[in-house]
């Protein structure tokens, strides 16, 4: 669509339809908006934009692009009959007025009617919409601020990727505005399925055999492309995301152990990280071994990372639940151990199996005799309570040799493999599994 269609067009016949769309335009939608506000009416509105509506019309033409857009606008006229009223406010964009209505389930709504492709110039065209949400509740109630906050809303939602639903909200935007929008964009992800476990493989230093692979969470966005675990775990946990993707991680890697276990592959345990939040929730252990029961995985071949600030923070609550999943048979690891607060003595109270080195310390393995090497005596500590000692990032041939030397049990690091999707752990596994059998 070229400029002057992109605007909105006043009719002097009509002045308050849209002449693209034929719904009510801008200036009705503000006198609405006005005339509620004036009555003290609670009113949400809805910015709906479609997203990449400018290459469709490139492509198939504007006399299509006018089309899908009448198209668009009956979509949302069925999709949405108790709303206020429904304007074409110029462009490819919609709004949505709403009374006492929950923004974020209508919203959710919209991006459902455009699941379906619209038939425009005898084909089909997948068009999605972004979303930004404004309520009357949220602050002010006046008509530009709160067209202002819904744009604000609707930008944000494209930011992160489209295809979704951006609320505005008065005061954490201040605070980090990225996160806000990875936070949306991660709550999509976790219905787009965009999130994927990868697994790295955990070696046995005396065999050079695999004996377990840590689950680690990837993400691949499709504008925003990889996103670190580092970058937005944290995010997840402070939204709660982190509740339903650490249930979705926790499931999926028990039923790969079991998957590589009836395809008769060797044995090996599966570690999956928990998170704080995580730890904290009253059942964890009942829900893991009803997960465990439920993917048919004997508990001896899991094992969940936790780090030491974790523990610390209400130690008994977390301590209950580790032993718990200890008393299971699910080992429990210490992760970046060294990183944290606590000396070498804590880990006598810990209720923990294995100790995970992290790998900020590994190179000092290196460290000349008589020199502190914090990875040498940690090695030897655990091993005097009878605890299992796993090097993390292990990156040279040279730290292996040395690692193995000092009798550390387990390592991983990209010497090994970085983390890699479960089919190719599965060839390597099927790869292994060949020598052993011959002996
Ligand atoms: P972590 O549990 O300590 O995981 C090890 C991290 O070190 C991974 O980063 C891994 O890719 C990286 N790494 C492994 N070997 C090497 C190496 O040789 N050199 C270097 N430089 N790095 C190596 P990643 O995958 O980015 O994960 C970061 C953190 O995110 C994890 O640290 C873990 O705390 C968290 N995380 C990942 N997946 C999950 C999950 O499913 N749930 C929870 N709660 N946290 C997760
Ligand atoms: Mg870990
Ligand atoms: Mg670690």
């Amino acid at each position: 669509m070229d400029a002057a269609h992109a605007r909105p067009v006043h009719h002097r016949d009509s002045p308050q339809l849209d002449a693209s769309t034929g719904l009510p335009n801008r200036s009705a939608m503000h006198q609405r908006l006005h005339a509620g506000l004036q009555r003290g009416e609670a009113l949400g509105l809805l910015m709906i934009d479609l997203d990449r509506f400018r290459r469709i019309n490139d492509a198939l033409g504007q006399a299509a692009g006018d089309q899908l857009l009448r198209l668009a606008g009956q979509r949302l006229q069925q999709a949405l009959p108790d709303a206020e009223l429904l304007a074409g406010v110029g462009g490819d964009e919609f709004a949505v007025l709403l009374k006492n209505a929950d923004l974020a389930a209508v919203g959710e709504r919209v991006l459902q009617a455009f699941a379906q492709p619209f038939e425009v110039a005898g084909r089909e065209v997948f068009v999605s919409c972004s979303i930004g949400c404004a309520s009357t509740a949220e602050q002010g109630c006046d008509v530009n601020e709160l067209l202002r906050q819904a744009a604000t809303a609707l930008q944000s939602a494209k930011s992160a990727g489209r295809n979704g639903l951006h609320l505005f909200t008065a005061f954490p935007d201040e605070l980090d505005p990225d996160a806000l929008l990875l936070e949306s964009a991660l709550r999509r992800a976790v219905e787009r399925r965009q999130l994927q476990l990868h697994y790295q493989l955990q070696v046995d230093l005396a065999t050079g055999l695999i004996v377990g692979a840590e689950a680690l969470l990837r993400w691949r966005h499709p504008e925003l492309g990889d996103v670190s675990p580092a970058r937005f775990i944290p995010i997840a946990e402070e939204s709660g995301l982190i509740v339903p993707i650490g249930e979705w991680v926790m499931r999926e890697a028990i039923a790969a152990g079991a998957s590589w276990q009836r395809a008769g592959l060797p044995r090996l345990r599966i570690a999956v990280n928990l998170s704080g939040r995580e730890l904290r929730q009253p059942g964890l252990a009942q829900r893991i071994e009803q997960l465990l029961v439920e993917g048919g995985l004997d508990p001896r071949w899991l094992a969940v990372e936790v780090t030491e600030s974790m523990l610390i923070n209400n130690f008994a609550q977390t301590s209950a639940t580790l032993l718990r999943l200890q008393g299971l048979g699910v080992e429990v690891a210490i992760d970046d151990f060294g990183t944290g607060y606590s000396g070498l003595n804590y880990l006598r109270q810990l209720p923990v199996d294995v100790v995970k080195i992290d790998r900020g310390f590994i190179s000092d393995v290196a460290a000349p005799p008589g020199e502190v090497s914090m990875t040498r005596s940690l090695i030897q500590f655990a091993h005097s309570l009878r605890l299992k000692v796993v090097a993390e990032g292990i990156e040279t041939e040279r730290q292996r040799e040395l690692l193995t030397a000092q009798r550390c049990d387990l390592g991983q690091g990209f010497l090994f493999g970085a983390a890699q999707p479960v089919d190719r752990l599965r060839q390597l596994l099927e790869a292994q599994a060949l020598p052993r059998d011959e002996a």
